[in-house]
């Protein structure tokens, strides 16, 4: 029989680049689930500011400003949020921090491609190196989730910096659920589809038609699509779950 589930309520989940798009819906679907949620961002935006200050979930939720791809940075994060999280130490972290730039590669400038793969593939190795710690340390397992892309999969004209980094995070995914799930940690990808947010915005009409009409379920991505996954491979019940990418993008990959 597996042990009975630890309520979320005594469970405190990191998300980095939570000011916003994708993250920012997470992070208030985990908070509704009764988790403890940090996250971090460049800015402070109006969301982080209204949840600071809500009734509900402003004592069970921190903001630090932080640079993902800075690697002390990172762990001063992690370090700081999981002191304030005291007891409930650390169950989870969803490194969601991403950018995302499109050109042809020939003429794509290099520090363009710095950025990205720092952010997205450098960050998100910092984020698990750091949280993984305090999780080893803990002794009561982990979840670990990349968000990923399909592009890191399929690739997609002008994104060749992104989809590397996306690919680079499924590499990541795989070698790192190998290497903690003794502990009982899990590490797994989650690979959206298209999902209307600022980082999508680059897409035209024309090219979100496209998407649309290639996609078998015939519709985008929302918010919540990715987040339920994220709070399923967070539960208990997906202890068995690990060294994945599950796509979630209405079948365009099929
Ligand atoms: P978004 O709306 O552009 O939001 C990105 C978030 O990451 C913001 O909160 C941003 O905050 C933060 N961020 C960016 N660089 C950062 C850095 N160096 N340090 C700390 N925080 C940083 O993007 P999104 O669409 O929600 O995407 C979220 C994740 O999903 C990304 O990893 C993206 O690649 C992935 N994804 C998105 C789609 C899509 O269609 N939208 C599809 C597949 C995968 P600040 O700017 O305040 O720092």
């Amino acid at each position: 029989m597996p042990p009975s589930p630890t309520p979320a309520s005594e469970r405190h989940i990191i998300v980095t680049g939570g000011s916003r798009g994708l993250g920012a819906a997470m992070i208030e679907g985990l908070l509704a689930d009764g988790y403890r949620v940090s996250t971090c961002s460049r800015s402070r935006s109006a969301n982080i500011e209204a949840l600071e200050s809500h009734p509900e979930f402003g004592s069970r939720f921190f903001w630090k400003r932080c640079e993902v791809g800075e690697g002390s940075q990172v762990d001063e994060f992690v370090n700081a949020a999981v002191e304030w999280a005291g007891e409930d130490g650390l169950w989870g972290l969803v490194n969601n921090a991403g950018v995302a730039q499109t050109g042809i590669l020939a003429s794509f400038p290099n520090r363009e491609t710095e950025k990205i793969l720092k952010v997205n593939l450098f960050g998100a190795i910092q984020a698990a190196r750091a949280a993984s710690e305090h999780m080893l340390r803990g002794g009561k397992g982990g979840r670990i989730i990349n968000i990923s892309s399909i592009i890191g999969s399929r690739g997609y004209n002008g994104m060749s910096a992104y989809s590397a980094s996306k690919a680079g995070m499924d590499g990541l995914s795989r070698a790192l659920a190998r290497e903690l799930g003794r502990r009982k940690i899990t590490v797994n990808s989650v690979a959206p589809g298209y999902v209307l947010t600022e980082m999508s915005a680059v897409l035209t009409p024309v090219q979100l038609n496209q998407i649309v009409n290639r996609t078998p379920l015939g519709m985008l991505a929302e918010d919540s699509d990715i987040t339920n996954l994220v709070r399923y491979l967070l539960s208990d019940a997906a202890r068995m779950i690990t060294g994945q990418t599950i796509l979630v993008d209405g079948g365009i990959s099929c």
